[in-house]
């Protein structure tokens, strides 16, 4: 059984390179016909932030990666926060004892602080300088025993791992000089994350690990780990960003197309049609990986594919109400009976839709369907200045008697369109001239849907008035 995890450890925000992450590991798992778990790695218990874990469920809830193990979907491999694994991780760390891979270390902060300036000053990288290796194992018992606080470290190999990541290929580290004996488990008796991580990769039964990238420098160690337990590997990681996918829900951005954003990320084909055909060996490491126009050009898509399925629709009308009604509170300036119903936002919502590349742009970009146009702003001055006053009363004037019921009885686009058409040709007008008049009458801007759209939306009345409330 194909199973991969997604190991955030909850010290913050879920970021845009998490969620990325844990995408893939979502579209591997499935595409695979496997399943993933949701791991929470907090084992460093000085950098636990408080809701992480709430962040991130949401994250992945908002954005659809349905996890199929997790903290709140028990499982086999349970449980799902580290800190609740101790025993297992100080049972394999007694065995790396036993074995002799592995040695406690009774190093001060301080002292390890000196170590590393003196190495640093030698010229060497080297973290450590293995003072505690020689240590006789009926002195470090005793050191124990009389309660002095100590790590556990992992004796590394002179000629280190290297390892085959399926996207970044060979990965070796630099120099032996740089390979230090690593803390297995802390002072406080918590494990590191490179311990803790290969001991549930493999209990868990991890057959993949898809991670972030800042995480390749460290595959030696783990290999290092995996071979002094006898286990064996699997291998391969990811990078990440550091963008909260809390802001993208804020800035309106739809899930679905930060999801396919993301999919689309160092996708080696970027022409691939969408739904995308998933396959792990065809992510590349290119760098510059977040681009915000194919997040405009694919939210704009999935937009309107959510328009076009009625229940999706209905959700984004209910949307679309919430924040017209936040954006304009003051809705008796407009000609409705009332405040605007989810009716009259089902009616505007095609027409307005079409432009939109992100649904938190619609009041700014259709202010004129939730109140009176503004005539006062750049852009209707601009267009005012165009056409003679005396054409454009007339204009107003003649198109007012065209919509009234007793000229108009049909309220229809295609009865208004008649009528416009109608009066345009008794003044002897271009359509271009006639048009914008009209447009800046009732909308105060120079572009948007069509004129015969926005009275049909705006209805009759409250065409009529704007039309000759313009007039003077
Ligand atoms: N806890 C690590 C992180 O948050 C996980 C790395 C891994 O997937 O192994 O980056």
């Amino acid at each position: 059984m194909v199973l991969l995890r997604f190991a955030p450890s909850p010290t913050g925000a879920l970021h845009l390179g998490g969620l990325r992450t844990a995408l893939l590991n979502h579209l591997y798992a499935r595409k695979l016909g496997g399943k993933w778990i949701l791991r929470m790695e907090d084992t460093d218990q000085t950098r636990l932030v408080q809701g992480s874990f709430d962040d991130i469920r949401a994250g992945l809830e908002w954005a659809g990666l349905d996890y199929d193990y997790g903290p709140d979907r028990p499982g086999p491999h349970g449980p799902y926060f580290q800190s609740q694994r101790l025993d297992l991780y100080h049972e394999h760390a007694r065995k790396l004892l036993d074995s002799g891979h592995a040695y406690r270390c009774f190093c001060s902060v301080d002292k390890l602080a000196d170590t590393r300036s003196r190495l640093l000053h030698a010229g060497s990288n080297a973290t450590y300088d293995r003072a505690c290796l020689h240590l006789s194992v009926e002195e470090t018992a005793r050191r124990v025993r009389a309660g002095e606080k100590s790590v556990i470290r992992i004796k590394v190999m002179v000629d280190p791992n290297s390892g085959i990541d399926m996207i970044f290929g060979k990965h070796r580290e630099a120099t032996s000089s740089q390979a230090t004996d690593s803390i297995l488990v802390k002072a406080d008796n918590f494990p590191t994350y490179h311990f803790a991580s290969v001991v549930d990769d493999h209990h868990m039964g991890i057959t993949h690990v898809v991670r972030g990238e800042e995480w390749l420098s460290s595959l030696p160690l783990h290999l290092r780990i995996y071979s002094a337990l006898s286990f064996r590997c699997t291998k391969m990681s990811k990078r990440k960003g550091d963008v909260r996918v809390s802001d993208y829900m804020k800035q309106g951005w739809e899930p679905e197309a930060v999801v396919n954003w993301l999919a689309l990320v160092g996708w080696g084909r970027h022409k691939d049609p969408i739904p995308i055909k998933f396959d792990l060996s065809q992510t590349t490491h290119r760098r510059n990986i977040l681009d915000p126009g194919k997040l405009r050009f694919l939210n704009k898509q999935h937009l309107q594919l959510k328009a076009s399925n009625p229940n999706s629709f209905r959700e984004l009308a209910k949307r679309a109400l919430d924040m017209a009604r936040t954006a304009f509170p003051g809705s008796d300036r407009v000609y409705h009976s009332g405040d605007f119903d989810i009716t009259y936002i089902e009616h505007l919502l095609p027409a307005v839709l079409e432009r939109l590349e992100n649904f938190n742009d619609l009041p700014a970009s259709a202010p004129y369907f939730f109140v009176d146009p503004d005539f006062g702003n750049p852009d209707a001055r601009r267009l005012r200045k165009t056409f003679s006053l005396s054409d454009h009363r007339t204009i107003l004037n003649t198109t007012y008697g065209a919509l009234l019921k007793e000229n108009l009885p049909n309220f229809t686009p295609e009865s208004i369109r008649q009528a416009l058409k109608n009066t345009r040709l008794s003044l002897g007008l271009r359509q271009p001239e006639y048009m914008d008049s009209l447009r800046h009458a009732l909308t105060g801007t120079s572009n948007g849907p069509s004129v015969v759209d926005i009275i049909h939306i705006l209805g009759r009345e409250r065409s009529m008035k704007r039309l000759i409330s313009s007039v003077f």
